[in-house]
């Protein structure tokens, strides 16, 4: 049964069931019409492929025998039970019709979180790639979308709030002196648009505004959010940069507070991320304001003084009825609020951070960046590593219950076109999203078998993917291919990001 995410449990039951134009598909949900419409399917009488709500003890349950029928407790569940037969009509399609096997499917999710992360900073894409983009997460029953919207590179969301933050805070004027002005930002009306479409896809997009570091494109609009008070540009360079916001000046939590519940209104997932990413603390040493509010607070170093800082947005949050996520960074200070949903994106060999706040109850998302950065080559991170790598597998077992799920992050520094866009995600994101979805059994082959037909539904999208054969580059290709990004990542932006990251680890030794 070539279905991706794999179902909890299936069984043929022998025969065929022909799905034609005379088919009627009895539905009370548009979407799933639509999603099945891909064969134009005319009313019929022939046979009928129904969709109800009714008792199971799954997310839902599929019967094909000589009707189809699926039976869900929720809407949620008649459109993943849609997902599954889209998947089977397109296998089963020849001349018009499609045979399928008769069979019946019992499934349901392992984690309760299935994510995708999409960088709109560093290169912009707009709506309608990134709604093209939901209908292959809705496919593979991913349920979450994560919009990373603000970066050192730009803000990328319209604010009514904040225009400056669109006028100023925008436009870069290119890449390391490429000259190719980069910009672009969602407008209300984008989100609003893009909201809808992932929610009736049964998708929850989640903003995330990176605080507060990762934000010159705040400072560039607005220069007193910072430290010193000096006006900059956005930059043209990539890594992390030493310019971000200062935690001492008391009318920043005001344009924070402003800012945050103008992207609450318009994104109505329950959760908001917060960023907290590679804070480098030197600006804030050199800051008599941060130093002052360190004093106020009773706070020992820099560390907790980005933890007072994040817990008082989350606090704000909490006003606005968010539950906050954010990057494990953020649970250096030790003493991040209990509601942070923490993801795990790097913590040393050993994972000690996370592991000990999985233990204590914090709920984690598992973005490991080895093997789910799908930013990084083929060869980095081959499609065999993406579906592999086990989401418990760094931790010792202990609190492994709170594991809320898994996200794949796409970040776009050097993916600046549609086309590397797709080529970058699929199929690794289908790897991500098996693991999401399905019980953990883990067999390469026969996930690679069943991912042909998927493959076949994206190039109906006319999305682009790599060939799984090429996903899985051999020892040497791979080799070369780390070697090439690596190589284009070096630059003087790179070592003074490397100086940054140092002075950030050498300010944590220190305290
Ligand atoms: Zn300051």
């Amino acid at each position: 049964m070539n279905v991706v995410p794999k179902p909890f449990e299936s069984k043929l039951t022998g025969g065929t069931t022909r799905f034609s134009a005379s088919t009627r598909v009895d539905c009370q949900i548009d979407v799933i019409k639509e999603e099945l419409g891909f064969l134009d399917y005319e009313e019929g009488d022939a046979n009928t492929a129904t969709f109800e709500i009714g008792q199971t003890d799954y997310d839902y349950e599929l019967t094909i025998d000589g009707n189809v029928n699926v039976v869900s407790a929720t809407n949620e569940g008649l459109f993943h039970g849609a997902m599954t037969l889209k998947q089977l009509i397109f296998d089963g399609y020849h001349e018009g019709v499609a045979d399928l096997d008769n069979c019946v499917i019992k499934d349901k999710p392992r984690f309760e979180h299935r994510s995708f992360m999409l960088d709109i900073v560093r290169h912009f894409f707009d709506k309608d790639v990134i709604k093209s983009l939901i209908d292959v997460l809705a496919l593979v029953k991913m349920n979450t979308l994560h919009l990373h919207l603000s970066d050192n590179q730009g803000y990328r969301v319209e604010s009514q709030a904040y225009p400056v933050l669109n006028e100023k805070g925008n436009l870069r004027k290119g890449t390391r002196g490429d000259g190719i002005p980069v910009g672009g930002y969602l407008t209300k009306d984008d989100v609003r648009e893009i909201v809808r479409y992932a929610g009736d896809r049964f998708i929850d997009v989640v903003p995330e505004v990176d605080l507060p570091g990762h934000t010159l494109e705040l400072l560039v609009a607005m220069p007193e959010l910072g430290c010193t008070g000096e006006q900059f540009e956005l930059t043209e360079r990539y890594g992390i940069d030493h310019r971000i916001l200062c935690a001492g000046r008391e009318e920043n939590y005001e344009v924070i507070e402003n800012l945050l519940k103008e992207l609450a209104e318009l994104f109505p997932s329950k959760y908001f991320h917060l960023g907290g990413d590679e804070v480098p603390k030197t600006q804030w040493q050199n800051c008599e304001k941060c130093q002052s509010t360190m004093k106020r607070e009773g706070l020992k170093n820099e560390e907790e003084l980005q933890g007072y800082f994040t817990n008082r947005v989350i606090k704000v949050l909490k006003s606005l009825d968010k539950t906050p996520i954010v990057w494990n960074e953020a649970l250096y200070s030790n003493m991040l609020d209990d509601s942070a949903v923490c993801q795990f994106w790097s913590d040393g060999r050993k994972c000690l951070r996370v592991r000990d706040a999985l233990k204590k109850g914090r709920k984690i998302i598992v973005s490991r960046t080895n093997p789910y950065y799908i930013d990084y080559p083929h060869g980095m991170n081959s499609l065999r590593s993406a579906y592999n790598f086990e989401p418990t597998s760094p931790f010792n077992g202990d609190g492994i219950e709170n594991i809320l799920g898994v996200e794949t992050p796409l970040w776009t520094e050097w993916v600046a076109d549609v086309d590397k866009l797709h080529r970058q995600a699929f199929p690794r994101v289908m790897a991500v999203a098996e693991t999401g979805w399905s019980t953990g059994d883990k067999n390469y082959k026969d996930f690679e078998e069943r991912l042909y037909n998927v493959l076949g539904i994206l190039e109906a999208y006319e999305i682009g993917y790599v060939h799984p054969q090429k996903a899985n580059p051999n020892p040497i290709k791979a080799a070369g291919q780390t070697l090439k990004f690596f190589i284009n990542m070096i630059d003087v932006d790179a070592i003074r990001s490397l100086k940054n990251m140092q002075n950030a680890k050498k300010g944590r030794k220190s305290n």
